[in-house]
Parts: C-alpha cells; sequence; structure tokens
C-alpha cells in the first residue's frame, strides 16, 4: 500500500506518475445479478459498468450470474450506484477485501466446473488423469493411454516439453511428442493435458491439448501464465516449489484476469525439511482452495511423494479430503522410463488403484 499516490493530484508528479501507471493499484467489485435476467439486460448493466470505468469479468454459475469488476482504484467512481440505477436487474454490489478477486469464493460463491470435451472437471464426478511423466514412444504412449482408459482415467497426460534439474537429462519429444499426444487422443477417446514451459510454444501446445499444464518451476512465470490464459484452453496451474497459498491463488488470478475461467489448481508437494518423499504433499491445501476460491483442486501424489508405493494411499487420502481430480504417472515399464521413474506406477498398479478408490469415492459422495 505504501506504493499507493496518496491522492490523484499526488499521481500528477512525474516521477509519481510513473509509479502509479506501473503498479496502478486495483479495485475490484462484485455486481449480483438478478436471477433469470435476459442477455439484453445482461449487456445493458456491462455497459454501464465499463461506462464507469470498469472492465467487467461475467462468471455464469447454475442459479445466477456474477460480474467481476476490475477498475483502476484511483479513477473509479462508485458503482454502488448500480443497484439504484437498475433495481430489477441488479441485486447487490460489494467489493472484494480479499487480494485475490476472481478467484475467491466472494466472487463466485458455487463451485465452477470445468468444461473438457465432453467432460466436467469440479462437479460430481472425480476425474482422473494418467499417463507417464515424459511422451517418450508411441508404443509406450498408446499402451498407457489404452490401460489408463480402460482402468477409468477420462484424462491423458504426458509431458513433452519436460522441465529437467539438468540440462543433460531428457528435454522431452517436443512436437513430436505432442502429435503422439493427439494421436492417442483420437484413437481413445482420452481429453489430453500436457505442460507449457515457455512462450515461445503457446501456440503450437494449444493447438495439440485439451488442458494446458503450467509446471511448478513456472507457477509465478506471470508471463507465461498471461499467455496460457489468452488461449482460452483450461489451464492447470500447479502450486510451486516453495509457494504460499495466497502467492499460488494470486498466480491463478492471472488466468482470471485475462479472461480465461477456466482454471484448475494442482498441488503437487512442497519443499520441506522432510527428505523421505521427494515433496510434502500438502493435503491440507484441499479444504483450504475450497473454502477460499470456486476453481477445482487437483491432486498430483506422484511428484507429491516421488516414490510409487506411496501413490494409492495418496490418491485414497485426496478424494476422502474433496479433491475434484488427481494427476497420476502412469509406465509400462517405470524402471526404463526415461523421468521420474521412481513415482510412475506401473498399468496393473494403476488399474489397482482405480479399483481401490471406488469405495472411499462412494463414501465422499462422489461419482
Ligand atoms: C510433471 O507433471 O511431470 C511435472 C514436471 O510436474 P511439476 O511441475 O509439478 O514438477
Ligand atoms: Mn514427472
Amino acid at each position: 500500500d505504501f506504493l499507493k499516490p496518496k491522492s490523484p493530484q499526488a499521481a500528477t508528479a512525474p516521477a509519481a506518475f510513473l509509479l502509479r501507471d506501473a503498479v496502478k493499484p486495483k479495485t475490484t467489485m462484485i455486481i449480483v445479478l438478478k436471477p433469470g435476467i435476459s442477455k439484453r439486460d445482461e449487456r445493458s448493466v456491462l455497459s454501464e459498468i465499463r461506462k464507469l470505468g470498469y472492465k467487467p469479468h461475467v462468471m455464469r454459475g447454475v442459479a445466477r450470474r456474477v460480474v467481476g469488476a476490475i477498475g483502476d482504484e484511483l479513477t473509479h467512481s462508485n458503482l454502488e450506484t448500480l443497484t439504484a440505477q437498475f433495481p430489477k436487474l441488479v441485486e447487490s454490489v460489494m467489493p472484494i477485501q480479499k487480494r485475490y478477486k476472481l478467484v475467491s469464493r466472494e466472487a463466485h460463491p458455487a463451485n465452477s466446473s470445468i468444461r473438457v470435451r465432453e467432460h466436467s472437471i469440479g462437479s460430481k464426478k472425480i476425474h482422473v488423469m494418467a499417463g507417464p511423466c515424459s511422451v517418450e514412444s508411441e508404443k509406450q504412449l498408446l499402451t498407457t493411454a489404452e490401460a489408463v482408459k480402460k482402468a477409468g482415467a477420462t484424462v491423458l497426460r504426458g509431458g513433452a516439453f519436460k522441465p529437467r534439474t539438468s540440462p543433460y537429462e531428457f528435454q522431452g519429444l517436443g512436437e513430436k511428442g505432442l502429435k503422439l499426444l493427439a494421436k492417442a487422443r483420437q484413437e481413445t477417446g482420452l481429453a489430453v493435458i500436457t505442460e507449457l514451459l515457455s512462450e515461445q510454444h503457446v501456440e503450437m501446445v494449444a493447438a495439440y491439448t485439451d488442458i494446458i499444464q503450467i509446471g511448478a518451476r513456472n507457477a509465478q512465470n506471470f508471463q507465461l501464465l498471461i499467455a496460457a490464459a489468452k488461449t482460452g484452453k483450461p489451464v492447470l496451474l500447479k502450486r510451486g516449489l516453495s509457494m504460499k497459498i495466497e502467492e499460488w491463488l494470486l498466480a491463478g488470478e492471472y488466468v482470471l484476469s485475462n479472461e480465461n475461467p477456466n482454471l484448475l489448481f494442482c498441488e503437487r508437494g512442497i519443499r520441506t525439511f522432510e527428505t523421505y518423499t521427494r515433496n510434502t504433499l500438502d493435503l491440507g491445501t484441499i479444504p483450504i482452495i475450497k473454502r477460499e476460491s470456486h476453481c477445482p483442486i487437483v491432486i498430483d501424489p506422484s511428484q507429491g511423494a516421488g516414490r510409487a508405493d506411496l501413490v494409492a494411499a495418496m490418491c485414497k487420502g485426496a478424494v476422502a479430503m474433496g479433491a475434484d481430480a488427481l494427476l497420476i504417472e502412469v509406465h509400462p515399464n517405470p524402471a526404463e522410463a526415461w523421468s521420474d521413474g521412481a513415482q510412475q506406477v506401473t498399468l496393473e498398479g494403476f488399474a489397482k488403484l482405480m479399483n481401490e478408490l471406488k469405495s472411499i469415492i462412494a463414501a465422499a459422495g462422489r461419482e
């Protein structure tokens, strides 16, 4: 807050003006529209919001429509006049107090569900995204895709651009890997998720995938998040290696504030003092994200544990705690995998896990 000029006048001094331009403090208001109003009425409210200097983002729930309006804190007028101006159309107007706005539950009280091909993630059905850490070959990918589909997965995962700690390790097949994912989708009907590593590849990756994965190492690469958001494709945002929950929510805000409401948060373990596991899978984020945000939460126990023998138990815990989807690494021969061999479950291990999950899914009131 100390960066904010104290008054609009103070902002006319050159240095303060530059500061204001760089910082541009924003204010966000939530406008709840009355149920059942027509498209035409909605347009007239939106056009008034624009006239008042705000950028409106419409969020459509089952019961009602809510508009998040973002304006410049220095020049905004009070949107509270909207209720008087449109008494038949606008139910209420209120400011959002949290630093994250559009991802917050305040902005959108109902759960959001994200459309991915014929699926809806964040609905009653628990979705399982499964597949190898890296796409290695046609045979490896297709064998895995067929097996995970048979066991009940709806989305095929596989990295074509890999963020490896060492530059000497396998970096991914690139576009060839994306083509194999598209082929596997065609043969199995599974939707596809793959990681976008660089802004340079945004159009290419978006052309092949159904969900864009932003990896833990890029979770605060804001320009990459904006580029991913602008494709309009659903974005799965992993939690960074040492990212606080508020920072993660704010990173998600970069997606929603760039006209893309299709955001999934994905917990994949954080770095702690513990070295028994590769990371510490923070299942406590599930009820926290559910409380703070309307966006679905996905759990990735594979990067979380770093060991295949812990994956099934972590999946069960995640479902019991309210996760909407799981992201699981599966490989036909983990010992020979080109990346993350220790944490990938076998095809048989995956089928067994999916079977064991059934009773937990039912107990959690999910499908
Ligand atoms: C992955 O999913 O294979 C991966 C690299 O994940 P993360 O970004 O969470 O490390
Ligand atoms: Mn991996």
